[in-house]
């Protein structure tokens, strides 16, 4: 029995590391490592305070702003701030928690955090969106630091909102450094680190393909989820390689290509500037080729795909969307979002994984998000790196870079699974697992 309030997300995020971490035999090589799990998670601090703002009618506002500082044992604290109504501090204790393991796998140094604020950017004017933003970093500028702790964007939060941030932070603190990642280029920002998130996890996939025998994305045919800035970057580097993209999605219903029809790099532009203007995604289904479904995910609508990819938020793949997805024939499923997959997704797609005997391929292999949408925060690491040299890089040397980071993660990975997880003749091994064990294993051991 706990006192606790309870903490759905976050005992979810949990309970899905310490399993993997229980199943393997991670814990009878080393029965410490127990106790080191229970101190992981508990943040090392959390700051929650109160965002007075005024809106454009002069009426006061008022949010709840959080920072959940979870753990410094390899660098300063890292990780986004989201910024919408369904934050709370159970969605960014997940959030946070993963971000550990996350940020451990890139191999760069970086503590895991993430915060945020129940604020709804949507229907917001530029001036409120700024407003508000001013207001939450003067109450949160005291608390971070280019190495204390260097937040960055999540979902509802980008460019635009990391600028008024940076800006207030450098006022108040009188001080110009490199505390945000995700700033404009102008500014102190990298090269891809806009495009990171998307282009890692394609990278990620690319390994998968490779490591599966499946070749490369060429004629694949590709579900994403999503149309913020992590499925059009996805989108657009799976369409560069050769894939054909048939879904995007949006909070209100998913937009899919019909028959033969695909989304072009024309299209995905058209619905980053629809995503600009926070308008709705549904304006794209005057084009015949696509049909809107409201209220609906892609999964069950998309038909017979390669590869599945929720980069839309938290939980939004569910037992039987995974079941129609092996059902369909669906081989890869990777996740850009975070925590994307309910437990009981993962568990079916862990359970096709393990039904694969010899040669049979009528499998399915999952890869979770805080391997496979590591780019994101691990060019966000390059940007801190760029910064304290006072240096800017190219899009080569970074992109080459985010690249070599994709690889080491998939390659630790499957180490660590082949290490300590047992599989049978012909399976793949577990990247759940394997993902968990090698991002634990190196903040334990620095802890
Ligand atoms: N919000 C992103 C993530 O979930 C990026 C965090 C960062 O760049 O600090 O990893």
């Amino acid at each position: 029995m706990s006192n606790l309030p309870s903490e759905p997300e976050f005992e979810q995020a949990y309970k899905e590391l310490a399993a993997t971490l229980e199943d393997s035999s991670l814990f009878e090589a080393h029965p410490e490592y127990r106790t080191a799990l229970k101190v992981v998670a508990i943040p090392e601090r959390t700051i929650q305070f109160r965002v007075v703002w005024e809106d454009d009618k002069g009426d006061i506002q008022v949010n709840r702003g959080y920072r959940v500082q979870f753990n410094s044992a390899l660098g300063p604290y890292k990780g986004g701030l989201r910024f919408h109504p369904t934050v709370n501090l159970s969605i960014l204790k997940f959030l946070g928690f993963e971000q550990i393991f996350k940020n451990a796998l890139t191999g760069l140094n970086m503590g895991g955090a993430k915060g945020g604020a129940d604020f709804d950017p949507k229907g917001k004017s530029d001036n409120e969106i700024r407003r508000f933003c001013e207001a939450f970093m003067r109450r949160l500028c005291q608390h971070i630091g280019a190495e204390t702790d260097v937040p960055a964007g999540d979902i509802g939060v980008g460019g635009r909102e990391i600028g008024y941030m940076f800006g207030t932070y450098r006022k108040e603190r009188n001080k110009w450094e490199g505390v945000l990642t995700g700033k404009g280029l102008t500014w102190g920002g990298s090269l891809i680190r806009p495009e990171a998130t998307g282009y890692g996890l394609i990278y990620y996939i690319e390994h998968m393909l490779k490591y599966a025998g499946q070749g490369d994305f060429k004629g694949k045919r590709v579900a994403i989820s999503g149309s913020g800035n992590v499925a059009q970057y996805a989108a657009l580097k799976a369409i560069e390689l050769g894939a054909t993209v048939v879904s995007l999605s949006d909070s209100k219903g998913c937009l899919v290509a019909e028959g033969d029809a695909q989304f072009t790099p024309e299209h995905v532009n058209e619905i980053a500037a629809i995503k600009l203007a926070r308008k709705p995604l549904a304006a794209l289904s005057s084009k015949a080729e696509f049909k809107y479904i409201e209220g609906a995910r892609p999964w069950v609508h998309v038909g017979k795909v390669d590869i599945a990819l929720p980069c839309a938020t938290q939980n939004e793949v569910n037992k039987e969307e995974a079941e129609a997805l092996v059902k369909n024939g669906t081989r890869f499923v990777a996740e850009g979002s975070n925590m994307g997959c309910e437990q009981a997704a993962i568990d079916v797609f862990e359970a096709a994984r393990k039904a694969r005997k010899g040669q049979d391929t009528a499998t399915i292999w999952y890869a979770p998000g805080k391997a496979s949408n590591a780019g994101g925060v691990a060019v966000s690491g390059l940007e801190m790196a760029q910064n304290s040299s006072q240096l800017s890089w190219s899009r080569e040397e970074v992109d080459g870079r985010l690249g070599g980071i994709m690889k080491d993660i998939f390659d630790t990975s499957i180490r660590c699974a082949d290490k300590y997880v047992k599989v049978e003749e012909g399976q793949l091994p577990s990247l759940v697992a394997g993902g968990n064990i090698a991002g634990f294993l190196k903040v334990v051991q620095a802890m």
